[in-house]
């Protein structure tokens, strides 16, 4: 049945957990859940369960190193031996720092890859044609260390299975405010993945890299693609620079399947970044990769979650639209036609929400009408454009 959209079960991947504080916080997929539940989008039917632990390990052994793995193994128990805690820094798990340890680690990490890796043997195999895991989307890991939140690279499991047992050329797009740089150093000298991230220039951003003139190496030059945002972009800019970008990879490269991240943090109200995005970007960005699967890929898409730091305004409506959209949901017409895309369902959410930023939207969209303009938008627009016609240079 190849029109059907798979959800993958991510139970597992809720014990992903650092601290209630840490703004990495499972909550996003609860609320998100609610609310797609409350607009009774998803089907039993539809749930898929994730893929065997044994071997996703065995792929994370592949692509990480073994003396990173046993020391997350270390530091995941509820005692972590002090040689391993001595070693944190190392390997980017320090407790006071960005990513630190916490008991059952290891476990939740390889249960969030084993999730990115059955969304995309679902659509290679041809069980659905669009799969989704939410928890995924683990993009700033390195072989050798945590960073940025992220443990394992479950983007680069995927990604690696889908090469190695399907031998098919993959277009990652990564719409995360911060660069993609795990993912893209992953794969930096492959000619069969291209890597295409759109972000919060490095210059001010974390994690600084993800420059117009990083374009892959080796055999792999040209395969990297990245769009450099300045601080205080909005939605016309964004997805002018995003539609070009991602229609001249796909255009030159010919995927086999995208595989998408789709962290939500380049919205005006995410408290780690500064661009000045409104959910227009969530709704529209789906919609042309959706697009661009229809066209290159006979549908073959994988989308993964990523970043997103304002939980309750921001991220339920932006991973809403990602599935509705895979879906083609009847509910987005209305979306696409009533004023701020029309009312979120009144009983939503259902957890108390006294930990929001803000009082709670009540539309999909924003009313963007009632944002002050930023007062150099010409001026970032240009700037932006400029970024972007360099980092084409030599591709395709
Ligand atoms: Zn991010």
């Amino acid at each position: 049945m190849a029109s059907r959209t798979l959800w993958i079960n991510n139970s597992d991947s809720g014990r992903y957990r650092f601290s209630d504080e840490h703004p990495f916080h499972p909550v996003r997929l609860e609320l998100t859940e609610d609310l797609l539940s409350k607009c009774d989008a998803i089907d039993n039917d539809q749930v898929a369960p994730s893929f065997s632990m044994e071997e996703t390990e065995r792929i994370i052994r592949a692509i990480h190193r073994s003396d990173y793995i046993d020391c997350v193994i270390d530091l995941s128990t509820d005692s972590p031996s002090d040689d391993a805690i001595k070693q944190a820094i190392r390997y980017g798990l320090e407790e006071d720092g960005d990513t630190p340890y916490f008991p059952g680690m290891h476990e939740s990490a390889v249960a969030i890859s084993a999730g990115s890796i059955a969304a995309a043997d679902a659509v290679m195999s041809g069980r659905a044609e669009h799969a989704l895991h939410l928890a995924g989307g683990l993009h700033h890991a390195f072989p050798d260390r945590a960073s940025g939140f992220c443990v394992y690279n479950d983007a680069a499991a995927a990604i690696s299975y889908i090469r190695e047992k399907y031998n098919a050329r993959v277009l990652y797009i990564d719409t995360d405010v911060h660069h993609g740089d795990g993912v893209q150093w992953f794969f930096y000298t492959d000619p069969e993945v291209f890597t295409l991230s759109i972000h919060e220039t490095g210059k001010f951003l974390f994690p600084g890299s993800g420059f117009p003139h990083e374009r892959g190496d080796s055999s792999g030059y040209g395969a990297c693609l990245n769009i450099s945002m300045e601080p205080y972009t909005e939605d016309d800019s964004w997805l002018a620079c995003f539609n070009q970008a991602v229609e001249h990879a796909a255009r030159s490269f010919r995927p086999d399947i995208i595989v998408s991240q789709h962290g939500c943090d380049a919205h005006a109200y995410d408290p780690l970044a500064h661009i000045h995005c409104s959910m227009r970007i969530y709704r529209e960005m789906p919609k042309i990769i959706h697009r661009l699967a229809d066209r290159y890929t006979q549908g073959k898409w994988v989308a993964l979650g990523g970043g997103g730091y304002d939980h309750w305004r921001v991220v339920p409506r932006a991973w809403g639209m990602l599935w509705l959209e895979m879906n083609e949901h009847p509910l987005l017409a209305s979306i696409d036609s009533e004023p701020n895309g029309g009312l979120l369902p009144e009983q939503w959410p259902d957890i108390s929400s006294d930990k929001a930023d803000g009082p709670l939207p009540k539309t999909w969209l924003d009313d963007v009408a009632s944002w002050t303009p930023m007062p150099r938008r010409k001026e970032i627009s240009e700037k932006n454009k400029a970024n972007l016609e360099i980092a084409l240079q030599h591709i395709g």
